[in-house]
């Protein structure tokens, strides 16, 4: 079993001793059982990934003695994720794998059919947080508050393509729209784009009223990308997205194709 491992957002140095908050204490000392002596790994983007050892341990708390570092600080792709929030277990969803999946910044995104529920940023960065912890990489993804579709369209860095999830056709008469207008597998757009930094944008339940899909459309940093030919869930189009713009423009690919 590899050591445990904490995000701790102090400087990390070695010699340095860190006091631990309550719930990571009883997580040490409780939930794994760990004592005086027992082994931890402690990360931040700034400082990277160190180890160390319980250097003290009661009932009121924990603390950490770093040793060694044991990675330098490195961040992975710069791909963010636009999304609308949906329901509050499949929102958490979102989070915990779009942490998994490397995303560097979750921007949730209000569209004009987004069911609204309070965006609680306290919670996904508790979840982000964990699933960083368990996934070994260095840094917390970025949550940013929540703001209107056509905020984050207009402020817009034109560096950074926006891929956007698009599962409809233009024939208003047919389901879905029918095949006529259909935008192009995401495979496609995903390994031709060389720019260095990316987003993906996923829309709510109800997806994109026809205005927003006209707008997204007519905008040039846009490329509407299709998932297949199943309607899928919001939350199963991030991870499905995610997983194919990794490989073949994020870090899933050998490092010789880069
Ligand atoms: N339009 C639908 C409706 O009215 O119920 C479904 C929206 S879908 C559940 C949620 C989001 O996932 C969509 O807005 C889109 O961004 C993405 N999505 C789902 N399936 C997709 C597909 N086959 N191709 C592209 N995007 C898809």
């Amino acid at each position: 079993m590899p050591d445990p491992r904490l995000f701790l957002d102090v400087p990390l140095a070695a010699g340095a001793v860190l006091v631990l908050d309550q719930g990571q204490s009883r997580y040490l000392t409780t939930v794994l059982r760990l004592g005086r002596g027992g082994r931890v790994r402690v990360f931040n983007a700034a400082d990277g990934e160190w180890a160390g050892e319980i250097s003290d341990a009661d009932r009121r708390g924990a603390t950490i003695a770093l040793r060694d570092q044991l990675r330098p600080p490195a961040l992975g792709p710069d791909l963010d994720l636009l999304f609308a929030p949906v329901k509050r277990h499949a929102t958490d969803l979102i989070v915990e794998k779009a942490t998994e999946l490397g995303v560097r910044r979750l921007k949730p995104v209000v569209t004009a059919r987004t069911i609204s529920e309070t965006v609680r940023l306290e919670r996904f960065n508790a979840i982000a947080r964990e699933a960083a912890e368990q996934t070994e990489r260095l840094d917390l993804p970025e949550i940013c508050p929540p703001a209107l579709l056509t905020k984050a369209l207009d402020g817009w860095d034109a560096n950074r393509p926006l891929l956007y999830a698009d599962e409809a056709g233009d024939d208003a008469a047919a389901p879905w729209g029918g095949q006529a207008g259909r935008a192009p597998p995401l495979l496609d757009a995903a390994q031709t784009t060389r720019a260095p930094a990316l987003a993906l944008l996923i829309g709510p339940e109800g997806g994109f009223d026809p205005a927003e899909r006209a707008l997204l459309r007519s905008l040039p940093f846009v490329t509407p990308v299709s998932l297949g030919p199943r309607i899928l869930r919001a939350e199963t189009a991030v991870i499905a997205a995610l997983a194919v713009i990794q490989s073949v423009w994020g870090d899933w690919r050998s490092p010789s194709s880069s």
